[in-house]
């Protein structure tokens, strides 16, 4: 149902990813406020406008002195005339032949240059001896030695890290700007489905998808807002996705294949969006569809769980990551040698879900059992997305693939040291 015009582009993985990307730019900077900007990406330079340390300080517990006294320290002991403490403002001046007592981050005192630690000292009453001498000039932190002023310190494209919250903060930054974070409307399609605490009647089923895709808008570092379920009919489907255009992504689930009551490219045409493609060479997901209405692009996803799961991972989450401002927007690829034969039957590129495990001292790919495009237990535990191009036939054991890492942090330990696939 393509308004008679059958499409006959049917892309490539690879050529549909340029497609999206060629058209989406990173969002325009907004300021945050610096305790939720963990993760985000700056959309700033930062110039430090002041220095760090603010004042030269102690680095240790001890005694502030002059280097040129650490003779007499030793021989004869220097006269302790006041302290210094963190946070102190008014600081005893040092004499020649005098010591302060001094503590960690506390302000070095007008003449001193130089820390004895405490633990090299003996102090005889209002006398301090000095048993080891440091070097001249040892212990102290001298202002801007960590940070000069007007150093770029986090570039524009960095991403923000606990690192990056600390450093801004010293500097006495409470917001930043950062890439703004694309709110995706969801809008599933499809009479018979239902929200998971409905009673189910015959024929019905949960939208199941239109959690699992708002938790990978999520996971990407978008925000999922929901339209909804609409029923297979144009005008409930048009209404729900001219609500959507207010958004910097739609998604539509489902209604995109050539079935009679698959509406939601019918409606397209009917409001006129620009049409990039629809179809792409690949199982599961062949029948995406993207374009563009108003700017907003529309990507509507194959219905099935883990068609529309896969193809959220190929296509969309690069194209998230892309608005938030990543410079990087793919998943890592490597290149790890299958743990079984893999039968594979059609000329289609084939994105199969993997767990990656660890088989005498190497990583080796295996491919969960149920691969049906609707089956939803093999999209939990996938450590890795295989994608197998080649012709029709069986892949013996042992046979190098590329693979995209879902997950890094379990089942794929030990990735380190892999080669990076094509
Ligand atoms: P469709 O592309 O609309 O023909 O849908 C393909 C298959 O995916 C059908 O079995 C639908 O019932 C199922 N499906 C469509 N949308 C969803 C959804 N939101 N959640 C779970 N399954 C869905
Ligand atoms: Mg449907």
């Amino acid at each position: 149902m393509d308004g008679g015009v059958k499409e006959k582009i049917v892309l490539s993985i690879r050529d549909a990813q340029d497609r999206i990307l060629a058209r989406t730019a990173s969002l325009p900077g907004e300021r945050v406020p610096i305790d939720i900007a963990l993760g985000r990406v700056l959309a700033e330079d930062l110039i430090a406008g002041r220095v760090l340390p603010p004042f030269d300080n102690s680095a240790m517990d001890g005694y502030a002195v002059r280097a040129a006294d650490l003779d007499t320290a030793e021989r004869a002991g220097l006269r302790v005339v006041g302290e210094s403490r963190a946070g102190a403002g008014e600081l005893p001046e040092l004499e020649a032949g005098t010591a302060v007592r001094i503590f960690t981050g506390a302000p070095m005192p007008p003449g001193a240059d130089t820390v004895v630690i405490q633990e090299v000292t003996r102090r005889e009453g209002d006398t301090v001896v000095v048993e080891r001498r440091p070097k001249p000039g040892a212990n102290v932190r001298y202002a801007g030695e960590d940070v000069a002023l007007d150093t770029l310190v986090l570039a524009r494209g960095s991403v923000v890290d606990p690192g990056a919250i600390g450093l801004a903060c010293a500097l006495g930054r409470t917001s930043l700007t950062v890439a703004g974070r694309p709110r995706v409307a969801i809008l599933a399609t499809g009479d018979e489905l239902r929200e998971p605490d409905e009673p189910l009647g015959p024929g019905q089923i949960v939208s199941s998808n239109t959690y699992a895709v708002a938790a990978q808008i999520a996971e990407a570092g978008g925000t999922p807002v929901s339209l909804g379920i609409a029923a297979d009919e144009k005008t409930i489907i048009r209404a729900r996705l001219e609500r959507g255009l207010r958004y910097d992504m739609v998604l539509t689930l489902g209604g995109v294949s050539v079935g009679d009551y698959d509406l939601v490219r019918a409606v397209l045409d009917d409001l006129g969006w620009e049409s990039s493609f629809w179809k792409v060479d690949m199982k599961p997901g062949k029948p995406l569809s993207v374009g563009w209405l108003g700017g907003v692009p529309i990507i509507g996803l194959p219905g099935n769980p883990a068609s529309s799961m896969v193809t959220f991972e190929l296509f969309v989450r690069p194209a998230l990551r892309r608005m938030l401002g990543h410079a990087d927007v793919f998943r890592r690829q490597i290149a790890v040698p299958l743990a079984a034969d893999y039968r594979k039957d059609d000329q289609r590129a084939h994105v199969v879900r993997c767990r990656l495990r660890r088989a005498n001292g190497t990583v080796v790919l295996e491919p969960l059992v149920k691969q049906g495009s609707g089956m939803l237990t093999s999209m939990v535990g996938v450590d890795a997305l295989a994608i197998i191009d080649t012709p029709p036939g069986v892949l013996a054991a042992g046979t190098v693939l590329d693979a995209l890492v879902l997950r890094e942090d379990h089942g794929a330990a030990g990735l380190d040291g892999m080669p990076p696939g094509r």
